[in-house]
C-alpha cells in the first residue's frame, strides 16, 4: 500500500489530468498538460436525443451519458495520442448539475482513479467555466490569472463574481430569475427557432435591426449588480402575440425580433459588467459560459472594454459551453494546491460557488454538509 500512497499524494512538475463533465447534457473529456496546455477535448452533445422535446429531459441525458461515457474518454485518450499510464490525476464535475448526469461522470471518474491509484478531485462546474478563460490564450498577451472579474452567462447560470488573487471567487451579484442562456432557449422556442436555442436565435438576429422593436433593458433602473431576464422575455412573448403569434410572423419581424432580444441581452449584461468593473476598480474581465459564445455580446464588451479600460477576455469558443478542457484545468489547479477527494464523494445539484459541500478537510473531519457548506478550496 506504501506505494500506492505515494502515487496518489504525488503530483509531477507538469501533470497530465484527465477531466469528465456530465453535469447537463454533454458528455466530455480532456486531456490537459501543465493545466493549460490542451492535448484532446471531446465532447459529445445530446441534441438529438432533446430536440423533440423543446428542452433538456433530466433522465434521457443520464440514459445517454452511461452509453458514451466510455467512448467519449476513449477518444480523448486517442486524440490525446495517450493511454492511461500517461495520467498524472482526475479532475469531474461534482456540482451543480442534473444528479443523474452529475453520478455518471462521477462514478466513471472514481472508478477510473481507483483502478489506476491516482489522485482524484471533484471540480465546481462554475469554477470550472471561470477557469477555461484562463485557458485560452489570446495572440499577443499573457495569459490571464487572477485577481479578475468573471461574468458567468450559461443556460443554469448568470452572476459575477470576484476572483481573488488565490483564485477563490465571491459572489457580487446574480439574475433574480431566468439566467441569460436560459432567456434565449425560451425566446427560441417563442420564435418557433427549435433547440438549442442560443445559436439559432443569433443566426436569425443576424438579419435583422436590433433597433426595430422597443423591449425593455432588464434591470436598467435598478442599482446593485443583479440581473433579471423574465420579464425580458415576456416582452417578447406580448409582441409575438401582437403580431397574431410566432406562425404568422414575417422572416424579417422574427429576425428583428431575435436581433432586438440579443441586443437587449447583451446590453444589460454589459451594463452591469461595466459597473462592476468601476466598482472593483478591475481591469480584466472574465466573461464565460455558453453565452459567451454570442458574437453580438463578445463585440459589445469588448467595445464597453475599450472605452470603460479593461480588457474583456473570452474563451475561446469550443471553451464558452460546456467542455471537460475547464474541469482538468481547475482541478490541476487543485491537485497542485494539495486538495484530493475520497472516493465518497457525492453529486449535488445545487452549490453556491467557492464552496464544496462534498469536500472532507485535510486533517479527516467533515468540512460540511449540504446544509452548513463551509469554504474550501472549490
Ligand atoms: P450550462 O452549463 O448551464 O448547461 P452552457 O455553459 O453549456 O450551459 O451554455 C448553454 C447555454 O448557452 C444555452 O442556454 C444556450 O442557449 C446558450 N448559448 C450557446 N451559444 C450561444 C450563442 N451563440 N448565443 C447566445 N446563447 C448561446
Ligand atoms: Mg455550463
Amino acid at each position: 500500500m506504501a506505494e500506492s500512497r505515494t502515487r496518489i499524494d504525488a503530483l509531477p512538475e507538469s501533470p497530465v489530468v484527465l477531466g469528465i463533465e456530465s453535469s447537463c447534457d454533454e458528455m466530455a473529456a480532456a486531456v490537459l498538460r501543465d493545466g493549460r496546455e490542451i492535448l484532446a477535448s471531446a465532447v459529445q452533445g445530446q441534441e438529438r436525443v432533446h430536440a423533440p422535446y423543446g428542452g433538456v429531459v433530466p433522465e434521457l441525458a443520464s440514459r445517454d451519458h452511461v452509453r458514451v461515457v466510455s467512448d467519449v474518454t476513449e477518444a480523448a485518450l486517442r486524440e490525446a495520442g495517450l493511454d492511461l499510464d500517461a495520467i498524472d490525476g482526475v479532475a469531474v464535475t461534482a456540482g451543480p448539475g442534473l444528479v443523474g448526469s452529475l453520478l455518471v461522470g462521477l462514478s466513471f471518474a472514481k472508478a477510473l482513479a481507483f483502478s489506476r491509484r491516482l489522485p482524484f478531485v471533484g471540480v465546481h462546474h462554475l469554477v470550472g467555466h471561470l477557469v477555461a478563460a484562463e485557458v485560452s490564450q489570446t495572440p499577443g498577451r499573457p495569459p490571464l490569472e487572477p485577481p479578475y472579474v468573471g461574468l458567468v452567462v450559461s443556460g443554469g447560470h448568470t452572476a459575477l463574481y470576484r476572483v481573488g488573487s488565490e483564485g477563490r471567487p465571491e459572489l457580487l451579484g446574480e439574475t433574480r430569475d431566468d439566467a441569460a442562456g436560459e432567456a434565449f432557449d425560451k425566446v427560441a422556442k417563442l420564435l418557433g427557432l427549435g433547440f438549442p436555442g442560443g445559436p439559432a436565435v443569433s443566426r436569425c438576429a443576424e438579419g435583422g435591426d436590433p433597433r426595430a422593436i422597443d423591449l425593455p433593458r432588464p434591470m436598467s433602473r435598478s442599482q446593485g449588480l443583479d440581473f433579471s431576464y423574465s420579464g425580458l422575455k415576456t416582452a417578447v412573448a406580448l409582441e409575438i402575440e401582437r403580431r397574431g403569434g410566432a406562425e404568422g410572423l414575417d422572416e424579417g419581424t422574427r429576425a428583428d425580433l431575435a436581433a432586438s432580444f440579443e441586443a437587449a441581452v447583451s446590453e444589460s449584461l454589459v451594463a452591469r459588467a461595466v459597473r462592476a468593473m468601476r466598482a472593483e476598480s478591475s481591469r480584466r474581465l472574465a466573461v464565460v459560459g455558453g453565452v459567451a459564445a454570442n458574437r453580438r455580446l463578445r463585440r459589445d464588451m469588448a467595445e464597453a472594454g475599450a472605452r470603460e479600460g479593461f480588457e474583456a477576455i473570452f474563451p475561446a469558443m469550443d471553451l464558452c459551453t460546456d467542455n471537460a478542457v475547464m474541469i482538468a484545468a481547475a482541478g490541476t489547479r487543485l491537485l497542485r494546491r494539495g486538495v484530493r477527494d475520497d472516493f465518497s464523494l457525492e453529486a449535488f445539484s445545487r452549490v453556491p460557488i467557492g464552496e464544496a459541500p462534498w469536500r472532507r478537510s485535510r486533517d479527516g473531519g467533515e468540512v460540511g454538509s449540504a446544509a452548513a457548506p463551509v469554504r474550501v478550496d472549490a
